[in-house]
C-alpha cells in the first residue's frame, strides 16, 4: 500500500515523539500535538490510488496514521455528498455555493471520521477503553465505534445541555454516559486529568489521530470538485479541530504538489461562545476564554477550545478570518437551508450558513468566489429546537371536505396569488 512513515510533533517547539505511544500534549512544554509525514517518501501516484476506490475516509489511506488495515473499525464514514446550492446561493447573494452535508455520516456528524481512525488506534495501542467529554456528537460518535470494536467507553457530558438524539445514541450503543453539573470545558479538563493517569484512551479533538480522520473531508471535497480547491471554507467552531483538521489537509495537498492554491478558511462561532473571533477582532495574541459560553447551538457551545492555536494558524497561515453570529441568525439560518434546499442540519452546523451570510453582505466574501459550507451535523440530532419555534400542524376531522378547506389558500393568501 505504499503507507507513508510518520510520527507526532509538538506545533510550539517542535519536539517529535513516536507515533505508537499513548501521549496527548508534549512533554517538555505541554504544545498541541500533530501528526506528520515523511512527505517528500511518498512514491505512489496518490490521484491514482485514489481514484479507484470509493470515496470514503478509508480512500486516503495512504495519508492516514494507521499501520494495521485489518485493524480498522469502520461503518462506511465519509463519502457524504456536496450540493450544490442555487436556491440558496440567489437568496444569498453568491453564484457558486457547495454545502459538503456530514450528517450524512453514519451517526449524523462529521465526528464518524474522526472515530473511525482514532478508535482503530486505540485498538493499535491495545487500549480496552475509550473515553471523551462532549457537548453530544463525540459521544454519540465514540460510543457507536466502541461498540463495533468491542471497546469499553465512557462519556462526560454537561448536564442538560446535550441535545436528545445525541444522548439517545450514546446510551443505546452501552456507553458509560455521566452527566456533569458544570459544561463541557469542565468536562475536558476532568476527562483530560483521568485519562492521563489511568489505561484509558482519551479520544476529543485533542487527540491528534482524530483529527487526522476529520482532515479527509478536505480531501473528498478536492476530488468532487474534480481537483479544483474552493476559495473559501467555511466551518463552525467549537473546540476548533475540525478547522484545523481541514486546513492541514490542504497544506499537505500543496507539499505533495497535488494543488498549487489553498482556500481561505472561515471559522464561525456563536456569540455567546466566540472566544476565538472576539480575541482575533482584538488583536490579541492568544485567544481570551469565555467564562459561561452561551448558545442554543449545543454542539459549539464551548468557552476553552482547546485547539485554539491550531485554529488561529489555519486562519492565519490560509488569510481567513473568524465570524460570530447571534442564535436568531443561526436559527434563520437552518429554516432557510431546510427550505430552500431540502437539507436540515443542527443549529451549530447553521452557524456556518448564518456566519456565510453576514459576510457576504459585508462584502468579505465576494460573489463570484467557490465557497464551500461545511454542514457539520444532522438535524433530527435536536428537533426540540425546531418544534419550540414552530405552531402545531393543524388538526381538523378526518373528512374529505375537512381536509380540502384546510389546503385551500385562504382569501388573502388567494389576492396574493392572482396578484403574482
Ligand atoms: C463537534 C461539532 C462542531 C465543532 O467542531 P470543533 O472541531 O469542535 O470545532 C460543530 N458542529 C457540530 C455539529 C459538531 O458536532
Ligand atoms: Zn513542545
Amino acid at each position: 500500500m505504499g503507507e507513508v512513515d510518520f510520527h507526532l510533533e509538538c506545533i510550539d517547539c517542535g519536539a517529535e515523539y513516536q507515533a505508537d505511544q499513548v501521549i496527548y500534549s508534549c512533554r517538555r512544554c505541554g504544545g498541541l500535538l500533530s501528526v506528520e509525514y515523511d512527505l517528500s517518501r511518498v512514491e505512489a501516484n496518490l490521484d491514482e490510488s485514489w481514484r479507484g476506490r470509493a470515496l470514503s475516509v478509508w480512500r486516503y489511506r495512504e495519508l492516514l496514521p494507521i499501520r494495521e488495515d485489518e485493524k480498522i473499525v469502520s461503518l462506511g464514514e465519509g463519502g457524504t455528498s456536496l450540493n450544490r446550492c442555487l436556491r440558496l446561493s440567489e437568496d444569498l447573494g453568491l453564484k457558486d455555493l457547495y454545502v459538503k452535508n456530514e450528517g450524512e455520516n453514519p451517526t449524523g456528524s462529521f465526528k464518524d471520521r474522526g472515530m473511525t481512525v482514532g478508535v482503530t488506534k486505540a485498538l493499535e495501542l491495545e487500549m480496552g477503553r475509550v473515553a471523551c467529554a462532549s457537548t453530544g456528537n463525540t459521544s454519540a460518535s465514540l460510543a457507536a465505534y466502541a461498540a463495533r470494536a468491542g471497546l469499553e467507553c465512557i462519556v462526560l457530558v454537561p448536564s442538560g445541555k446535550v441535545a436528545y438524539g445525541k444522548l439517545t445514541q450514546a446510551m443505546i450503543h452501552g456507553a458509560k454516559v455521566i452527566q456533569i453539573r458544570g459544561n463541557f470545558d469542565d468536562a475536558l479538563g476532568i476527562i483530560t486529568k483521568i485519562c492521563s493517569s489511568h489505561p484509558i484512551y482519551l479520544l476529543n479533538s485533542l487527540n491528534p489521530f482524530r483529527l487526522e480522520g476529520q482532515k479527509t473531508v478536505a480531501l473528498e471535497i478536492r476530488d468532487q470538485l474534480g481537483g479544483g480547491v474552493p476559495d473559501k471554507i467555511v466551518v463552525p467552531v467549537g473546540n476548533a479541530g475540525n478547522i484545523s483538521a481541514i486546513w492541514k489537509a490542504f497544506r499537505e495537498l500543496r507539499e505533495l504538489g497535488l494543488i498549487e492554491d489553498t482556500p481561505q478558511m472561515i471559522g464561525v462561532q456563536a456569540e455567546g461562545a466566540a472566544p476565538i473571533a472576539d480575541s482575533l477582532r482584538r488583536g490579541l495574541s492568544k485567544v481570551e476564554f469565555v467564562e459561561e459560553p452561551e448558545t442554543i447551538a449545543t454542539a459549539i457551545r464551548i468557552g476553552s477550545p482547546v485547539n485554539w492555536k491550531k485554529a488561529v494558524r489555519a486562519v492565519r497561515e490560509s488569510g481567513g478570518l473568524v465570524e460570530k453570529v447571534s442564535d436568531e441568525e443561526i436559527l434563520k439560518a437552518q429554516e432557510l437551508i431546510a427550505r430552500l434546499e431540502g437539507i436540515f442540519i443542527e443549529p451549530a452546523s447553521a452557524a456556518s450558513i448564518a456566519g456565510l451570510k453576514k459576510l457576504v453582505q459585508r462584502r468579505l466574501i465576494d460573489r463570484d468566489e467557490l465557497v464551500v459550507c461545511i454542514l457539520t451535523g444532522h438535524g433530527l440530532k435536536d428537533p426540540g429546537v425546531v418544534l419550540e419555534r414552530f405552531p402545531k400542524p393543524v388538526e381538523v376531522e378526518a373528512t374529505e371536505e375537512d381536509v380540502v378547506r384546510a389546503i385551500m389558500p385562504t382569501e388573502r393568501e388567494a389576492m396574493k396569488i392572482t396578484a403574482s
